[in-house]
């Protein structure tokens, strides 16, 4: 854990959230500013700054967010139209630096993505 990352205390239980989807190594939770009616966050439990800091052994946990990632679309009825974002960067978006899938639906989206 990453004391100061806020996704990490999440992930520990010491920082409130309305988590939706947990194993031993996920968890998924409502966005704090929802950008669709359905915005959640799916995270490894282990702390992964950005997707562009994955290494080969990160394989198997990143497997196990998409699998959340389609468990919880079916868990919360959204899994026929859904969009999944992972921004990487600060310049692409990325405000927390511990990996999140953003797993969006409920509305019509853009293509391409802003
Ligand atoms: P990013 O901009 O890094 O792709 O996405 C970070 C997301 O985390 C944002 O959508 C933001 O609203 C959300 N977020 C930031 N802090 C918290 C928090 O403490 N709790 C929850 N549930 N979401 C958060
Ligand atoms: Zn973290």
């Amino acid at each position: 854990m990453v004391n100061d990352c806020v996704f990490c205390q999440i992930a520990a239980g010491l920082h409130p959230a309305d988590v939706v989807y947990e194993s031993g190594t996920v968890l998924a939770f409502r966005d704090i500013h929802p950008q669709a009616p359905t915005h959640i966050l799916i995270i490894p439990r282990k702390h992964i700054a950005r997707i562009a800091d994955l290494q080969p052994a990160d394989a198997a946990v990143m497997g196990d967010v998409m699998i959340a990632a389609r468990l919880v679309a079916e868990q919360i009825g959204v899994d026929d139209a859904f969009r999944l974002v992972v921004n990487s960067g600060r310049s692409a978006g990325q405000s927390v630096f511990h990996i999140h899938v953003h797993l969006l639906a409920g509305r019509r989206f853009g293509w391409p993505p802003g």
